[in-house]
């Protein structure tokens, strides 16, 4: 899945927190945009392995949500919401396709690393790779809550997003052949 499809999934998790609590909104907004985007950090390094923590997130994201919910802060609950955003992005990468730039000829069974049971979790293919019609589709209809429970420069930032999201969309399988062979 494209990086603003985690984005918004994560601020589609935490906008109803927010519609009810709305002093805790920015820190909402903020946690989970930069846990949406944080695991794919690992891009330089092991991607889909060093950062993201598709079981073994959860005995960080269940923690902090009870520690935001208990000792309700700014602090606290914008660590709560990247907690479970980041292992929400583990998690529905499962669902996407391989790792490789060219998902549709594929060939990879890697979808993201299970830390607990050690070994590869395989890809779904309900979206196909980043960028297919259908991950658009996702990200589009994944940024209405958030559109409609925050406003100001978030709201700026998820039609930005969106914007961005159709773009890739539509350059997707264009780009494989734009990009030099050392860096596939
Ligand atoms: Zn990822």
């Amino acid at each position: 899945m494209m990086a603003t499809t985690h984005a918004f999934a994560g601020l589609t998790l935490v906008a109803p927190i927010a519609a009810v609590v709305p002093e805790f909104g920015v820190p909402l907004a903020v946690g989970a945009l930069l846990g949406g985007l944080a695991p794919d950090v690992d891009l330089a390094l092991e991607h889909r392995r060093t950062f993201h923590f598709p079981v073994a997130g959860l005995a960080v994201a269940v923690p902090t949500a009870v520690l935001a919910v208990t000792r309700p802060s700014a602090e606290t609950v914008a660590v709560a919401a990247f907690a479970g955003t980041a292992w929400l992005h583990a998690a529905s990468d499962a669902v996407g396709g391989g790792p490789e730039l060219d998902p549709w000829n594929n060939g990879s069974d890697r979808a993201v690393y299970d830390h607990v049971r050690g070994r590869w979790v395989r890809p779904r293919r309900w979206i196909r790779y980043d960028g297919a019609p259908e991950d658009a589709a996702v990200a589009i209809v994944l940024a209405i809550p958030p559109l409609v429970v925050f406003d100001g420069w978030l709201d700026a930032v998820v039609l930005g997003g969106t914007a961005v999201s159709i773009g890739y969309a539509l350059v997707r399988r264009r780009l494989v052949a734009w990009t030099p062979d050392w860096l596939e």
